[in-house]
């Protein structure tokens, strides 16, 4: 009998714990929903924020240029010292890292330089091209 008390009791303390608990919930879903609400509180468009390169950055790839300073990975060409790897820039030199084989662990960094064809460990060339800047 004394048992079955201790469970009642038990049981007691837990739903009023539980719906006070729950009722502390609502409270704080209703005041963040009511914060929300009331002041419409947004983040504006990056784009309208952005200013000066990033700005440029921005209109590029709304205008559908995705990679407007040519930071993603390019396909190796034929790499032969006729025809080689054109790396755009719109400096007179940028460093570059070549994948020299596909099992590679590490990248081949390296400097380039306008006008002077450079060649990679691996044996394939590669030739600085000038882009017009951003
Ligand atoms: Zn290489």
């Amino acid at each position: 009998m004394a048992h079955r008390r201790e469970v009642e009791n038990t049981k007691n303390r837990n739903s009023r714990t539980s719906s006070k608990d729950l009722q502390k919930e609502e409270e704080v879903i209703e005041t963040v929903k009511h914060i929300k609400g009331n002041k419409g509180v947004t983040m504006g468009d990056p784009l309208d924020h952005a200013t000066g390169i990033e700005k440029r950055e921005l209109l590029l790839q709304v205008s559908g240029n995705p990679n407007p300073f040519d930071m993603k990975m390019l396909r190796r060409g034929p790499g032969t010292k006729e025809n080689p790897t054109e790396i755009p820039s719109a400096f007179d030199c940028r460093i570059m890292g070549c994948i020299c084989h596909h099992d590679a662990t590490t990248i081949q960094y390296q400097w380039i330089y306008k006008g002077t064809p450079t060649r990679c460990e691996c044996g394939y060339w590669f030739k600085l091209v000038h882009k017009t800047p951003v």
